[in-house]
């Protein structure tokens, strides 16, 4: 039994790819956050933000708590 620390997967909702990356933001970012910050699809190129789980434009970040 390895249910321990199961996660809910996380999909691109543009897509519904699971070829996701959870994005940080560097500490020199102004919408730095100690965790993960956007979701970015690495088939359509889509990011989400994390709490307004809003798609992101180029360029746009997603501020810390949305
Ligand atoms: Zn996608």
């Amino acid at each position: 039994m390895a249910s321990e620390n199961v996660q809910k997967k996380e999909k691109c909702k543009k897509c519904g790819s699971e070829n996701i990356i959870m994005v940080e933001y560097s500490h020199d970012s102004p919408e730095y956050y100690d965790g993960v910050s956007e979701i970015q699809c690495k088939d359509c190129g889509a990011r989400f933000g994390r709490w307004s789980e809003r798609e992101l434009k180029e360029g746009e970040v997603e501020k810390r708590f949305g």
